[in-house]
């Protein structure tokens, strides 16, 4: 097996690849910074160019040539698939395939990280306009071609507007699921299988391999009533979230089981409420997203700020890991009494308030650190398969297809890497960032 260095010498003698490549400039045994370049005979283009924003600085993926892509697909809007893509727009203009609420999705949450980011990022919004300006959208079901290459675009159940890429391309056809959840939700159906069966390759996520979600119907249960039995008492539930897609969800679950109590949303997440029913073919039940959405409090300023609070009732806001917007405001002023309560509802990546005040029920924001009185409490809503919807997605692969496993962590990859081996004889690359695969 060459090493990545060899190749990229080879390919810059021959002036480009004589078979089909695919290389991990991101998430490679990792969660975070996805990015997959794709190399065929005739094409060369990017899937996903995102940015990791779970440690203190951003981290961004390995470095392409702008000029040398042909064309960029973004699979969702999370910054971990999207938030690197505005540089490859500094200088030069590659096609950018996406569906509608991905293009739009995304501009929120980059033009945040932007504005919060303490760090120095190498683009400014100015790319993300040039990026916007010539973008294709694309809805699911969709089929283009592009120098050589047949784009299909499927349903990925993750957020709205999530995609997974089906690409043929010289004679194969690749999957790529990007982040994807099998599982239907309040908000979104669960994502198309057809594609698997076909695919000679497929790169699948496999965020987590090791870990089963207990069955969707008991996490809304649980979290209902607890949030009840907090208001009940007098106190305040504080639901940290992302803006993105779980925000929405939790306002569905609790349209779902006819919640009572007075549910304000606050920051970002009202604007994605807003994108949302205007775009409504990516939801599962548009008329009852709408009900859902519009039943709730759009906080808008101080006031209704305060208002929130002066009475039992439920605030969903961003940012989901304490890192900053209005739930810092609401946890400051719930933590210290025991009738409240913050119920963490998103992954919690390392390293942020979220996780520590869950670990060790202390809550350390930048300037204060407190003991939580406040009932703190975690609900596994995830947005991606877990090992057992993974394990079904493989059994459905032709024994002849090749797996790619992405977007894992290294002892959960491996495990699935050794079981999709063993159980259903497929051949298997968990491959490191910088590393190359020949698939011709
Ligand atoms: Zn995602
Ligand atoms: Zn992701």
């Amino acid at each position: 097996m060459a090493t990545a260095a060899q190749l990229i010498r080879e390919f810059a003698i021959s002036g480009g690849p004589k078979m089909l490549r695919l290389k991990v400039l991101g998430g490679g045994r990792r969660v975070g910074k996805s990015a997959l370049l794709v190399e065929g005979s005739k094409t060369r283009f990017l899937m996903d160019y995102g940015v990791d924003i779970s440690g203190s600085e951003p981290e961004f993926p390995l470095h392409v040539r702008p000029r040398d892509l042909d064309f960029v697909v973004i699979t969702h809007a999370h910054l971990d698939h999207s938030g690197a893509a505005p540089l490859l727009y500094v200088s030069a203009k590659p096609k950018l395939y996406c569906t509608g609420l991905t293009l739009e999705l995304s501009d929120v949450l980059i033009a945040d990280f932007l504005k919060i980011s303490k760090y120095y990022i190498p683009y400014e919004y100015g790319q993300v306009e040039e990026m916007r300006s010539g973008a294709a959208v694309v809805g699911f079901g969709d089929e283009v071609e592009e120098r050589g290459a047949t784009l299909r675009f499927w349903n990925a159940g993750h957020i709205p507007g999530s995609v997974m890429v089906e690409v043929e391309v010289d004679g194969k056809t690749i999957l790529y699921t990007g982040d994807f959840n099998t599982v239907d939700t309040r908000l979104l159906k669960g994502a198309d299988l057809e594609p698997f069966e076909r695919a000679d390759i497929v790169v699948m996520e496999g965020t987590y391999a090791l870990f089963d979600h207990p069955p969707r119907e008991e996490v809304e249960r649980a979290f209902v009533n607890d949030a009840l039995e907090v208001l009940d008492s007098g106190g305040n539930v504080l639901v940290p979230a992302f803006a993105v897609g779980r925000a929405q969800e939790i306002l569905c679950v609790l349209a779902k089981h006819g919640f009572k109590y007075p549910i304000y949303v606050d920051g970002m997440a009202r604007r994605v409420n807003n994108l949302l029913l205007e775009n409504p073919s990516a939801l599962r039940d548009p008329d009852f997203v709408r009900k859902a959405l519009t039943s709730a409090i759009h906080v808008n300023d101080r006031r209704d700020r305060e208002r929130a609070l002066e009475q039992p009732s439920l605030i969903v806001s961003p940012a989901a890991m304490l890192k900053g917007g209005a739930s810092i405001h609401y946890v400051k002023e719930l933590i210290e009494d025991p009738r409240n309560a913050i119920f963490f509802v998103s992954y919690v990546m390392r390293e942020t308030p979220a996780r520590k005040l869950l670990e060790t029920g202390i809550l350390e924001l930048e300037t204060l650190k407190k003991r939580a009185a406040a009932r703190i409490e975690w609900y596994d809503f995830s947005s991606h398969c877990g090992r057992r919807e993974l394990l079904s997605v493989l059994e459905r692969l032709d024994p002849k297809t090749k797996l790619v496993i992405v977007h894992s962590e290294e002892e959960g990859g491996k495990r699935l890497a050794e079981e999709a081996a063993r159980t259903y004889g497929l051949e298997v690359h968990f491959p490191s960032e910088g590393e190359a695969l020949e698939l011709g």
